[in-house]
């Protein structure tokens, strides 16, 4: 009887989430309706301004000077922060502390400690000392090491980052101070993407400075890495998911047949939001308000139940961990709402999947005011802004061409490679979209030959006021890019709406720093030979326009055509992630990663190898589920309903007359045994995988075979799920999942 038990749950959930009401938020009661966003905007952050108003003058200003150089802060002046820290918290209800940071498992992590201590004269007590600021020593055996750490060495150290503001967590029945932290071994190396992501920042400032020193500035102090990420998700109903173990599991429905309605009546896309959902998104923003998270835009996406949340652009440590917050509380949050939160890159085949669009740029600190805060890749006011800003766009052509590899490896999943390439997303061959208008001049620097553009505003010349002009902001739009620069920043599309942008962003940073050191050489190299810095940046432009030609594409990236031709340009089409992890280890990349300080060369080991390992699991648990979802579900409803036309068969034959059940009868016993076969045939695949020893081969082997594999299991499944009866059915369908809320 279990499947008529199962579908009748399917049917209490529709029931259920038929009589749903938008969920309140606490907050209305608590009178936070009446304030201004404005008003209460990090309340739960303890930022600089804050630290400086508890902290003595000269405390403060040696916390700012060891910011500034990076170097370890002194005891007391952590002692005071320590302090400064547990008074702000005890104040607003705190009881506990931890540090959170980022392991190499994509998510977060943090481990509590109360305040509570005892005094000598052993009375219970708040404490928060320096130390404990600064530094913690979790076990870190238990964290992905990549083969880097022995369990003999289990140590690890998570050190504050005094870069991202403390904050604090709210979560029913209590709130815990969390200390924003890397992640490092007893040997010094990283095991977070915290600590990568800042050594790539380190590295690409450096490099910039280099070069804007030689362009003239001598006043730059630091470049900011901006980074602004629009995450992408769906909301589906608890009551459904609840019956959906693929999703459990997986983050993903692994079968489902597509209802004859998808997106395509392009009804979603900004349409009007539904009041539950608009409930459920007051609340996230209203959490990160409080955290200080700077969201501004909600929408919702193309596919059905499909959203988009966006912040205003920060400096990208400080985007990236407000990422983390932003994914934590859209899961936590949406469960209150009875929804889960799909974070994955394709839960539903067939219909869009989600990216996190990462909005780079480059901001200049200068001790000279007209240039401070200026943004390397807007198109300036004077021509020789817009030298400037040529010279640095060109620099991202040139680390994105000779690393195209990396950067596709920075956003490989499991879950990315059922997206990239599919309904309206990036392709996995990275290339680079520009827009008509800077291409032709880069065309036009390379060709040298002096039009005037149908933009009447833009002009090349190369006589003697030899100077572009290039226009602001009239940069066209390209879906289906990877990479395409929107105006004065670069938007790196193909990253996935699950993970981490810090490793993404990081290699984009360690090669953008190597093509500006690699210009600056080339530049310096001109200058000698040119009478003036112009003429020398106009010929390095001509170069760079000519070397980056086989990475700027314009066309449509999800055409057939652009395969051929892209394949034709020698550059790399990494359809799968093993494929595109293997990049991580060849010569240029290690080259780069290892010249950049980005990783060493045991840390670049470990990447690898900790890549490499999620992957043949999540594989592996998808097959698993696969498996068990058609042996305990599907068959067994597959089953009864044909057992249950047996009866109606035998009467009629009695009655000498042919039922016209006897036809469907032979079509489930047929679509019975295809399923069967096909998966015993994935469960020996799975045997052969776990017989591979090596590693990357178990990888290689699963996302060809096991991979193939499950989409032919899949195929039968879908072709059951349009046979059986609606009411016997197990799995809540795609048309209820999308449809209904
Ligand atoms: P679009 O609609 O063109 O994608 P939006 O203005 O909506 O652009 O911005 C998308 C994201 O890009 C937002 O998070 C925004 O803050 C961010 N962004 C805007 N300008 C910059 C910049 N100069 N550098 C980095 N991110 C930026
Ligand atoms: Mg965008």
């Amino acid at each position: 009887m279990s499947s008529i038990h199962l579908a009748t749950s399917r049917q209490q959930a529709v029931q259920e989430i038929n009589a749903r009401i938008p969920v309140k938020m606490k907050s209305d009661q608590e009178g936070y309706s009446t304030l201004k966003i404005s008003d209460f905007f990090g309340v739960h952050t303890l930022d600089m301004p804050k630290l400086k108003a508890k902290l003595s003058k000269d405390i403060y200003q040696r916390l700012i000077a060891s910011n500034e150089s990076g170097k370890k802060l002194e005891l007391e002046v952590a002692n005071a922060v320590a302090t400064a820290a547990k008074e702000w918290a005890i104040e607003k209800g705190v009881t506990h502390f931890c540090h959170w940071f980022q392991p190499m498992t994509g998510s977060t992590a943090e481990k509590h400690d109360a305040f509570l201590s005892f005094d000598d004269k052993g009375r219970p007590v708040e404490k928060l000392t320096g130390a404990q600021l600064i530094q913690s020593e979790p076990d870190a055996s238990s964290f992905p090491s990549g083969g880097m750490r022995t369990t003999f060495e289990a140590r690890g150290y998570t050190a504050w980052d005094p870069t991202s503001p403390i904050f604090i967590m709210e979560s029913t029945n209590t709130k815990t101070l969390c200390i924003p932290s890397a992640f490092i071994s007893y040997h010094g190396d990283a095991l977070d993407e915290k600590t990568v992501l800042m050594r790539s920042n380190e590295a690409l400032s450096s490099e910039a400075c280099e070069l804007l020193k030689l362009l003239g500035d001598q006043d730059v102090k630091r470049i900011q890495v901006s980074l602004g990420t629009e995450q992408e998700y769906f909301l589906i109903d608890r009551a459904f998911y609840s019956l959906r173990p693929d999703l459990v599991m997986c983050g993903r429905t692994l079968t489902g047949t597509q209802p004859p309605r998808g997106q395509q009546m392009e009804d979603h896309y900004f349409g009007t939001i539904s009041s539950r959902v608009l409930a459920f998104m007051g609340e996230v923003e209203f959490e990160l308000y409080k955290l200080g998270v700077p969201v501004k835009t909600r929408h919702n996406e193309v596919a059905p139940h499909q959203f988009e949340t966006a912040p205003i652009f920060e400096e990208a440590n400080r985007a990236i961990d407000h990422n983390q917050l932003t994914m934590e509380l859209l899961r936590k949050v949406a469960r209150k709402h009875h929804f889960e939160c799909l974070l994955h890159e394709k839960p539903f085949a067939l219909l869009n999947g989600s990216g996190k669009h990462c909005n780079w740029s480059m901001q200049v600190n200068s001790k000279n005011p007209e240039l401070d805060g200026s943004n390397l890749l807007d198109p300036g006011q004077t021509p020789q802004q817009n030298l400037r800003f040529l010279l640095f766009l060109g620099s991202v052509l040139k680390a994105v061409q000779k690393h195209s590899g990396l950067l596709r490896a920075g956003i490989a999943s499991c879950a990315n490679d059922h997206r990239l390439g599919g309904n309206e997303a990036p392709p996995a061959i990275i290339s680079v979209f520009l827009g008509e208008l800077l291409s032709g001049i880069l065309d036009r620097l390379e060709s040298g030959v002096s039009t005037q553009d149908r933009h009447e505003n833009v002009m090349i010349e190369l006589g003697v006021s030899n100077l572009p002009r290039v226009a602001k902001d009239n940069t066209d739009r390209n879906r289906t890019s990877p990479f395409a620069f929107t105006g004065n920043k670069f938007e790196f599309r193909a990253v996935g709406s699950s993970a981490s942008p810090a490793i993404p962003i990081a290699f984009l940073n360690a090669a953008v720093a190597e093509a500006l050191q690699e210009v600056r050489i080339s530049l310096s190299e001109k200058m000698k030979q040119h009478k003036t810095r112009d003429g020398a940046i106009l010929e390095l432009l001509k170069e760079l326009a000519r070397d980056t030609r086989g990475i700027r594409f314009e066309g449509n990236g999800y055409s057939e055509e652009w395969k051929k031709e892209a394949a034709h340009r020698g550059l790399p089409a990494l359809a799968k992630t093993p494929e595109a992890l293997a990049q991580l280890l060849a010569p240029h990349s290690r080259k780069l990663l290892l010249d950049m300080k980005v990783f060493s060369e045991a840390e670049l080991q470990s990447r690898f190898n900790v890549r490499i390992e999620r992957y043949i699991k999540q594989v592996m648990i998808e097959a698993e589920s696969l498996i068990e979802i058609v042996s305990t579900s599907i068959l067994p409803s597959a089953y009864e309903f044909r057992a249950g036309l047996v009866g109606t068969i035998e009467s009629a034959k009695k009655m000498s007359y042919l039922a016209p059940e006897e036809k469907v009868f032979k079509e489930v016993g047929d679509l019975i045994e295809a399923l069967l076969s096909r998966k015993e045939q994935l469960q020996t695949l799975l045997g052969r995988a776990h017989s591979i020893k090596s590693e990357p081969e178990v990888a290689h082997f699963l996302s060809r075979d096991v991979f193939s594999q499950m989409e032919t299991v899949r195929e039968q499944c879908d072709q059951l799920e349009r046979l059986l009866p609606d009411a016997v059915w197990p799995l809540p369908k795609y048309r209820e999942m999308l449809f209904l809320s």
